[in-house]
Formats: structure tokens, C-alpha cells, sequence
């Protein structure tokens, strides 16, 4: 099995009221000129939106009008080829090339995947004239064409005036589909003529089960990965990649120095990981893990009693409970432009303290 055919096959992996929706539009030939997919991320809204595509450029549909997967038109569509299949996304700004060639290339291979930048993307007004100029035109093979627009939430005002003057006067033959994890931020007046279909968080038990399944992570990392994803299924797998493993594995380490009567070792590593003013997401992940840890080891003390097993000190439930209340208020401080070591540092200090470690 190759990574694709692990990810792809799935276009609606545990959406069924979003296939429904689309299958019973296609069932009577009636597909909405335009569509708003929303939900979180990594649940599948690309995913599906190609699909719809290919459905809209298959040249032998199934029964229902349902793409094939095997004609050119599918083929095409699926690697992001066809002529009359346009895609619009925001990438960081500078390197724009760089990141659009690298976005697709993710996306092909994956279209469940979760792409993250460290700077804030954005989608470049010329980009979208040249698909507005595109759509203006007949379908390079005469049938339908196809304009997916993700994360359509991260468009500046003035890139919004013209998506909707698309859709307010569509081409003829044309199709949207837009996608966001963040409704609230596309104007309403887009929002009114898009029919929405809406993608829902996955149960990260079945997040985990499927990562197991599927041979891509060991039972703890799958569960630590699934209830990190937010019931993303993009999330999840990106969470099970190299670099974000090892990163977990150093924040379960410091956990456990954190505990320990000398605090030399605990200073050492935390310096090391959280070096420089960077890494903030990573951090916010990191506190995440911990609120984690803390329950997980909270639960075990209170099965056994036995306090010496747990990383813990002390297990009775207010001290788990003001210590998870420490460790949100040190995630919240993230957003205010404390340094991620500064956060990490001073939320440690005030979980020992409450420990009674000093
Ligand atoms: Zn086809």
C-alpha cells in the first residue's frame, strides 16, 4: 500500500451527512453553483471538494453522476492537471512559488493534510484575477469548470469583492466550491449564496484506531496524536510524523523532570528545547500534552495509591485540579507575548510549588 492509497480513498472518512448531501445533489443532477465546506481542519473539506470535482469533470460518470476514478477527466483532477480545474489558496507571501508548488505537491499526496507556516498566509489579488480571467473563458474541453478555494476565510476585503462578484454572476458551466474552519470570518454576503455543507470532528477513538490500523503509529503515540488533532484526521497524521514525535517525546521527558527533587536537569532540557522566541505553536502543543499527562497521571494515582509509580506528587483531586488550572493560565499567556520559555518556566515553578515540591 502506498501513502496515497492509505489517505485518498476516503474522501468522506466519517462525514456521512456532507456525502449525503452531495450525493443526493448529484443523484438529481442538481449541484448547487456554489458550495461552502466548513468544518475544523484535517477533517476532509479538500478532500471532498475534490471529489466534487472530479464528479463535475469525470468523462464517463457512474450511476448518479458520480465520478469514476479511473477516466482522464479523474485522473487529471486528481493530480491537480485539468485544464478547467482551478485552485486558489493562501500561501505565505514571500517564496510565493515555492509554496504554491509545495502546497499541491502535500495535497496530491495527501489531500487530508494539514499545512501550517510560520507566517500569516494570504491569497494575492492577481492570483484570483487570473482565475476569474480563466473562468470568464469556455471550459478548455468544452464541459464544465471547477474553481476550489480553500481556506477562503484568509482572504483580504478586497480579494472577497471579487470571489463574490464570481458568484453573483458565475460564468456559465462554472462551479465553487469554497472551504474554511472559520465561518465567521467569510462575509455574509458570500456566506448567503454558497450552499454550506458542513464537515464535524472525528471521535479521536477512531482517530486512534484508524492510526493503529493503518500501521502508521504504535497504540500510545496513536491516542496521544488523536486527542491532540482536534478530530482532524490531517492533524492527527501530521502529529504522527517524525519531528512531532520526537517533540512529544522531549515534552513527556521534561514532565518528568519537572518532579524530581533537583531541578539542574529539568533547567538543562528546557533551555535546549525552548531556546530562542520561537516555537510557538509547538509550545501550545506542549501545554497540551500536559494537561494530558497531568490526568493521565492524576487517574493513575488514584487507581493505585501508589504515588511513587505516578510523576506526580501529590494525587488527591483539588491539587490535579489547581494544577490543571495552572497550566491553562501558562497556555493563555502564549497569546499575550510571553516568551514560550518564559511561560514554560514560570508554569513549572507554580506546579512544584503546588505540589509542595517548593
Ligand atoms: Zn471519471
Amino acid at each position: 500500500m502506498t501513502a496515497s492509497d492509505i489517505h485518498t480513498p476516503q474522501y468522506f472518512w466519517q462525514q456521512d451527512a456532507a456525502r449525503h448531501a452531495l450525493r443526493a445533489a448529484l443523484d438529481a443532477d442538481r449541484l448547487a453553483t456554489a458550495y461552502l465546506f466548513v468544518g475544523p481542519e484535517g477533517v476532509g473539506k479538500w478532500a471532498a471538494a475534490q471529489w466534487t470535482a472530479k464528479a463535475l469533470l469525470c468523462e464517463a460518470p457512474e450511476r448518479g453522476n458520480r465520478p469514476c476514478h479511473e477516466c482522464g477527466g479523474c485522473k487529471r483532477a486528481a493530480k491537480f492537471t485539468h485544464p478547467d480545474l482551478h485552485l486558489l489558496y493562501p500561501v505565505p507571501k514571500k517564496d510565493d512559488e515555492e509554496h504554491i508548488a509545495a502546497f499541491l505537491e502535500t495535497k496530491r499526496d495527501n489531500p487530508f493534510a494539514v499545512i501550517e507556516y510560520n507566517r500569516k498566509p494570504n491569497l494575492a489579488i492577481e492570483r484570483v484575477r487570473d482565475v476569474q480571467t480563466e473562468l470568464s473563458k469556455t471550459a478548455a474541453e468544452g464541459g464544465k469548470k471547477v474553481a476550489v478555494i480553500g481556506e477562503a476565510d484568509q482572504m483580504a476585503p478586497n480579494v472577497h469583492g471579487i470571489l463574490l462578484k464570481s458568484i453573483e454572476e458565475p460564468p456559465p458551466n462554472t462551479h465553487f466550491v469554497l472551504t474554511t474552519a472559520d465561518p465567521g470570518r467569510i462575509p455574509q454576503t458570500i456566506h448567503s449564496r454558497c450552499q454550506t455543507i458542513r464537515f464535524t470532528a472525528v471521535d479521536p477513538e477512531l482517530i486512534a484506531q484508524r492510526l493503529v490500523d493503518e500501521g502508521i503509529a504504535a497504540p500510545d503515540q496513536a491516542h496521544m496524536a488523536a486527542h491532540l488533532s482536534d478530530g482532524g484526521w490531517g492533524h492527527a497524521l501530521r502529529l504522527c510524523d517524525e519531528e512531532s514525535v520526537a517533540w512529544r517525546s522531549d515534552v513527556e521527558t521534561l514532565w518528568q523532570k519537572a518532579f524530581q527533587p533537583q531541578l539542574s536537569d529539568f533547567i538543562d532540557q528546557m533551555e535546549t528545547m525552548f531556546r530562542g522566541g520561537q516555537k510557538f505553536n509547538e509550545t501550545v502543543q506542549a501545554f497540551d500534552i500536559w494537561s494530558l499527562l497531568l490526568w493521565r497521571d492524576a487517574r493513575a494515582a488514584f487507581a493505585s495509591s501508589d504515588t511513587a509509580s505516578a510523576s506526580m506528587a501529590t494525587p488527591s483531586l483539588d491539587v490535579a485540579w489547581s494544577c490543571w488550572k495552572i497550566l491553562q493560565q501558562g497556555r493563555a499567556t502564549l497569546w499575550v507575548n510571553v516568551l514560550p520559555r518564559s511561560a514554560v518556566r514560570g508554569t513549572f515553578l507554580a506546579l512544584r510549588k503546588r505540589m509542595g515540591l517548593g
